[in-house]
């Protein structure tokens, strides 16, 4: 094993305007990824890549698609909304929504996204379990932790998520698969990972206690800048998106403000 990851590279990427800079990119991430796995003695097939395209045009997501990605995450559900209708000519693409969720948008949700990351409510799991039924369709769920309790980040508090869990097999349209975190946005990795380390933590206490088909067996953890660190830490899934894209125009403290949530 070599030596685990310290220092946080948030580093400033070029933005992705071509399906090669698309295809270059991926491979960059994906030997990113493989890296991380060989470090951790984990086989690179245990951690699934979501590329997240928020604020990316359908134009450009378009030209992912043709580098092949085909799972998408997106963490406002008007804005993936939008790109699900621009892009249905392209069926085999997928939508997960990685942000929080207001009960009044459950019901688009429910249309179109094949899996829902930031599940942190009941009124919510309840919403979406009704107007799944209607749809007919079925949704997988992440339980979103807050690890760094922070007042900015969504999430239920960690001895809030034994209780929750509990209570979720009543809702027969949410397929629970895990648990999914946002770190402490910080370059300094002492700081971050014990985010990571308390999500697995606790996977494995729940796991103990968990209802009959709950599995949790998933960790979605990580992005372009701590992805290395979450999948030391044991991450299932890893959520990138300016690793892959470009880095945004804006701030990461426009998405996560120091001071209360954001709206979405
Ligand atoms: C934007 C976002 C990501 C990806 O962050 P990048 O810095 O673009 O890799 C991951 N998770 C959530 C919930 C996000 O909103």
């Amino acid at each position: 094993m070599t030596q685990p990851t310290n220092a946080l590279a948030h580093a400033d990427y070029p933005p992705a305007q071509t399906v090669e800079d698309f295809t270059a990119n991926l491979a960059a991430v994906q030997h990113r990824i493989a890296q991380a796995c060989e470090r951790a003695g984990r086989d690179a097939g245990s951690v699934r890549l979501l590329p997240v395209s928020k604020t990316v045009d359908a134009a450009r997501v378009r030209l992912s698609y043709e580098a092949g990605i085909r799972y998408l995450g997106e963490n406002k559900v008007q804005e993936a909304y939008s790109k699900w209708e621009a892009l249905s000519d392209l069926p085999d693409l997928r939508w997960s929504v990685i942000g929080h969720l207001q009960t009044n948008k459950a019901k688009l949700v429910a249309r179109f996204a094949s899996e829902f990351q930031a599940l942190d409510s009941l009124r919510v799991a309840e919403e979406l379990d009704r107007r799944l039924q209607a749809e007919g369709r079925a949704l997988d769920v992440f339980v979103q932790i807050n690890t760094s309790g922070e007042a900015s980040k969504y999430g239920l508090a960690p001895e809030d998520a034994a209780a929750f869990v509990q209570a979720l097999p009543a809702f027969q349209s949410l397929r629970v698969k895990g648990l999914m975190t946002l770190a402490l946005f910080a370059s300094d990795a002492a700081r971050v990972r014990p985010c990571f380390v308390r999500l697995r933590e606790l996977r494995d206490t729940l796991r103990q206690t968990a209802p009959a088909g709950i599995d949790l067996a998933e960790l979605s953890m990580g992005m372009s800048g701590d992805f290395e660190l979450a999948i030391e830490e044991g991450a299932t899934v890893v959520r990138v998106g300016q690793a892959i894209y470009g880095s945004r125009a804006l701030p990461d403290s426009h998405y996560w403000p120091a001071t209360g949530k954001p709206e979405n």
